[in-house]
């Protein structure tokens, strides 16, 4: 603290750093009350097939809709709830709030593919949180196949081993996996080899600047000839223009996710999109 480290380091305030802690103990007290005022939803972005745009699934992306701060993205409180481990109960109620859609949207035959979850670090180093996925799936009666999770570089690097582990029970069930915002981190290529994963997601700063950054380029195209090499489903995020996706096709990923699509959309603007495009 400040105070405690002397007269003299108040300076070190600045007006910047005033805000962001308000900020950040204004969200950590409210997290909670949005919780359990139903101040959250949960949005869909379609993933697609390179080759025909098929199906491939919907990710899964929370949004906070504040009564007086209006719509709070995610990058503003995810790694606030992380911090304070409210994300175990924002996690929980997000999963389970995509196992029920999914399980309407089957009803409906709403074709969805698969629904991917981002999960953190912490949802996943908890004990329980293998059996709270299968205790979820079971209460929504959402199939296993359908479902796939996000996990991040940096969660599997962390501690690779423990990752093997709590992937692999997963797997076992039948949910995919993607390892998230690829490319970030430090994955080392050993461990990339013994991890049960289906997927990679190349991050979008690789892909915001193609065909600008020829680093950029360099660095999707390894990740592509990466994925292929291990037998792994390689999908662009973040891909918002043609030259990007001409791209893509041509260093032959697979798949792709992007605002050249389609924006995450609430449930019923996904259905209205799957619906009244004519590939599926
Ligand atoms: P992410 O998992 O890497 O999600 C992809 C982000 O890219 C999303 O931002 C999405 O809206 C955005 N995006 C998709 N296509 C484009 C595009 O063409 N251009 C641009 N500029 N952006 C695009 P969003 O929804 O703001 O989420 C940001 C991050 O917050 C996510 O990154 C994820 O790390 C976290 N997050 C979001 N929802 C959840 C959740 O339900 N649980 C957890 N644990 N984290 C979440
Ligand atoms: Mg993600
Ligand atoms: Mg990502
Ligand atoms: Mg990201």
């Amino acid at each position: 603290e400040a105070k405690e480290a002397g007269r003299n380091t108040y300076k070190f305030y600045t007006a910047e750093m005033t805000q962001q802690a308000l900020e950040h103990s204004f969200v950590q007290s409210a997290l909670r009350d949005a919780l359990e005022q139903s101040q959250f939803f949960v949005t869909y972005q379609p993933q697609l097939r390179i080759k025909d745009y098929s199906m491939v699934g919907v990710e899964a992306l929370v949004r906070w809709q504040h009564p007086e701060r209006g719509l709070i993205p995610p990058d503003s409180f995810i790694p606030i709830a992380e911090n304070s481990g409210l994300i175990r109960e924002l996690g929980a109620w997000i999963l389970r709030t995509a196992c029920e859609q999914g399980v309407q949207w089957l009803n409906e035959q709403v074709n969805f593919g698969r629904i991917y979850v981002n999960v953190s670090a912490t949802q996943l180093h908890d004990e329980s949180f293998t059996e709270a996925v299968i205790m979820c799936l079971k209460e929504t009666g959402f199939p296993a196949e359908k479902l796939g999770l996000e996990v991040t570089e940096s969660f599997i690097m962390k501690d690779p081993q423990h990752a093997i582990n709590v992937l692999s029970s997963f797997k076992e069930i039948g949910i995919e996996l993607a390892i998230d915002d690829f490319g970030t981190g430090y994955s080392s290529l050993s461990y990339l080899k013994q991890l049960p994963i289906d997927k990679l997601k190349i991050d979008q700063s690789f892909i915001r600047d193609i065909p600008d950054d020829p680093n950029d380029m360099a660095i999707a195209e390894a990740v592509i000839a990466m994925g292929k090499a291990l037998n792994l489903e390689v999908i662009a995020e973040g891909v918002e223009s043609q030259i990007q996706a001409d791209f893509l096709l041509d260093k032959e990923c697979t798949e792709v996710q992007g605002y050249l699509y389609a924006h995450p959309l609430t449930a019923d603007a996904f259905s209205e999109w799957e619906k009244q495009r004519d590939i599926k």
